[in-house]
């Protein structure tokens, strides 16, 4: 029996972009050597993302769409069009054509043909260049992602994007995780079986815009690694020991100074400074330790990850 492979598409506000990216996919889909089903997801769009859905769904075989109750982020919108997925493998791709539709032949190629004959369950692609990107965010981009790898110890190459193939297996994997706090490049390295990162040359966004402002990816970087490791406690732990051990060694140092020379009232400046030092660090590993907080509270809540609102499509050959 032929393989089918879900491809799943996250949309929010891509009225423009859709339909250029849909054609191009379409012409994938036809060159493909398995059976094909595509989930549109729209991700509370405000502009007509769900109307063009509806009218691909009824014009194209094996298109579906699910429309969700409100913007849940793309995480959600992964993972909703992937819960839906029927397929022997799953794809995620964006509405943008940075994904180049092209490149599903060659990751299900990497799958089914892996080299050394080692069976692998997943192929991603990574962005050699990023072209079109504002310097500066991918100056931010690429020491966050290095950052990120160091600190949580997941093995992600450096450009790697969402796009990527996986088996089934490893998608029933990734369906098990619940968390609310979603990273799925990193979801997917804890889940483990073998990758395959092919590389691809960076493609500007077809239409529309970019969701992503540079606060906002910085914001997503910092939230992806806290909840991927506790190793900034670590440090903050490490640091206030180190500040405990210089205050015990000053400390014996002024005593040892007082008993010698007598006890000039000096030294106001650095007990200014050591105050504001303290205090200053206190805060910071409180709002840290208030962040791991915040997100175990949010955790033990348990609320699902999208609300579905509208769903449909699926036209079968007559
Ligand atoms: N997206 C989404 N929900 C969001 C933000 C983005 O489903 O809240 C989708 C978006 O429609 C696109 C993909 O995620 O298909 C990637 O978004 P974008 O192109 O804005 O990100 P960038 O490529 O700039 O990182
Ligand atoms: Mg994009």
């Amino acid at each position: 029996m032929r393989d089918l492979i879900s491809i799943t598409v996250p949309c929010f506000n891509e009225e423009e972009a859709l339909p250029i990216f849909f054609e191009e996919l379409e012409k994938e889909r036809q060159k493909l050597p398995c059976d094909s089903e595509v989930i549109l997801v729209d991700d509370g769009s405000k502009d007509r993302t769900p109307i063009v859905m509806q009218e691909l769904a009824a014009k194209y075989l094996g298109v579906r769409f699910l429309i969700l109750s409100r913007n849940f982020g793309k995480e959600g919108a992964m993972a909703a069009g992937l819960s839906e997925a029927k397929g022997d493998y799953a794809v995620v791709m964006d509405a943008d054509l940075q994904h180049p539709p092209c490149y599903i032949g060659v990751m299900y190629d990497a799958i089914k043909n892996p080299e050394n004959g080692k069976s692998i369950d997943s192929a991603a692609m990574y962005r050699t260049g990023r072209k079109g990107e504002k310097r500066i965010r991918s100056f931010f981009a690429k020491r966050m992602m290095k950052r990120f790898g160091k600190i949580s110890g997941i093995d992600i190459p450096p450009g790697a994007t969402d796009y990527r193939m996986v088996s089934r297996k490893m998608l029933d994997a990734y369906l098990k995780l619940g968390e609310s706090n979603r990273f799925s490049k990193g979801l997917f390295d804890w889940i483990g079986f073998d990758t395959k990162w092919i590389p691809y040359e960076n493609v500007e966004r077809v239409a529309g815009k970019t969701k992503w402002s540079f606060m906002g990816l910085a914001g997503y970087g910092l939230e992806a690694m806290l909840s991927f490791s506790d190793k900034p406690l670590k440090y903050a732990a490490v640091l206030g020991g180190i500040s405990c051990t210089l205050a015990v060694i000053f400390a014996i140092y002024v005593i040892i100074k007082t008993l010698i020379w007598g006890d000039p009232v000096a030294g106001f400046p650095s007990l200014f400074c050591m105050i504001l030092f303290l205090g200053g660090s206190i805060l910071l590993f409180l709002g840290l330790i208030g962040r791991y907080v915040s997100k175990i509270y949010m955790e033990t809540k348990r609320r699902p990850l999208f609300v579905v609102k509208e769903s449909g499509g699926g036209k079968k050959e007559d």
